[in-house]
């Protein structure tokens, strides 16, 4: 079967599908994207990668392709097209096609792709055994809270991370703080117990896993602080996880080949684990009853 993906209100032959190489996320990465997990053919918290995508658009300035409800049938659609069972959708809008010069062209329309395909989730032995990670300073810019195409220091930590045989590289900022990894969100259990994460703010990218990990550890009393904490903290906390749209939450073991507490994945990583599997099974009820809109974000998640 062969691939469909979605340029600027056409269905197309994946191979063939492309936008113009004056594109100017091509020229300038001036663009923005979102990528959500499909589990089960449904596409996994729909909405919240609605409101990050419009929060990206806003703060760039860039003109909203499409209101929620038909970029979501559009998601659907090339889900569908796709046979996507467990998989991932890839959104990307960029400011649009024009005669290359950096300022903003006036009267340009944003393009709009969306695209999607099979993945298989993490599998049992990453999720029962754990997954290492490496530092790496982090050289981004200023404004990390914005998901932009713009994803070169992201993909440099990701090739060292390949390279050291790693699931992730975790990056420290000037003052030795994890900010997050190259495409995920860092947790640990400090000393006292406590679930951390970083706060959010521009040095990082407020994760839809992460927020909903936050609620589902809020709803059950999980004790939990949002606050950076360095990589020193973090060699010697009791446990070390991640959390992204295609990893879920995986156990950290071992940072820079240093184990994280005795090695193996720990008690609140495991409880992570069903509270996030408990969240997919509402996601994919959700789905099957037709509750498209469920209850509005809180504020923090909104802007996350
Ligand atoms: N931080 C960065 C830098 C990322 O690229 C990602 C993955 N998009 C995340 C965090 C996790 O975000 P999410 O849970 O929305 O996938």
């Amino acid at each position: 079967m062969s691939r469909v993906s979605y340029v600027n209100g056409r269905y197309l032959p994946h191979a063939v599908a492309s936008v113009s190489i004056e594109d100017r996320g091509y020229q300038f990465s001036d663009g923005v994207y979102e990528v959500i997990a499909v589990r089960d053919g449904n596409v996994v918290d729909l909405y919240p990668h609605l409101l990050r995508l419009d929060r990206s658009l806003h703060e760039l300035r860039i003109t909203k392709p499409m209101d929620h409800f038909p970029l979501g049938a559009v998601v659907r659609e090339v889900v569908r097209r796709n046979r996507v069972g467990d998989g991932i959708v890839y959104i990307q809008v960029t400011r649009g096609v024009a005669r290359r010069a950096h300022a903003f062209p006036k009267h340009i329309a944003p393009s709009l792709v969306v695209t999607a395909r099979n993945l298989a989730p993490p599998s049992d032995a990453a999720r029962s055994n754990g997954v290492r990670v490496i530092s790496t300073p982090d050289i981004r810019w200023g404004r990390c809270d914005i998901k932009s195409i713009s994803l070169l220091p992201n993909v440099l930590a990701r090739q060292a991370a390949a390279e050291a045989g790693v699931y992730e590289a975790w990056l420290i900022d000037e003052d030795g703080m994890v900010t997050e990894g190259s495409a995920s969100n860092a947790w640990i259990v400090d000393q006292a117990g406590n679930l951390v994460t970083h706060d959010l703010g521009p040095a990082i990218l407020g994760g839809i896993t992460r927020a909903a990990l936050l609620d589902a550890c809020r709803s059950a009393k999980v004790k939990l602080v949002e606050r950076a904490f360095s990589l020193d903290e973090a060699r010697n906390a009791r446990e070390a996880m991640v959390s992204s749209t295609t990893a879920f939450v995986l156990p950290v073991v071992a940072i820079d080949g240093r184990s994280v507490g005795d090695g193996t994945p720990g008690p609140v990583c495991r409880k992570l684990l069903e509270l996030y599997h408990q969240h997919l099974q509402d996601e994919l009820g959700a789905n099957a009853i037709g509750i498209k809109a469920r209850r509005p974000l809180s504020k923090s998640k909104a802007s996350a």
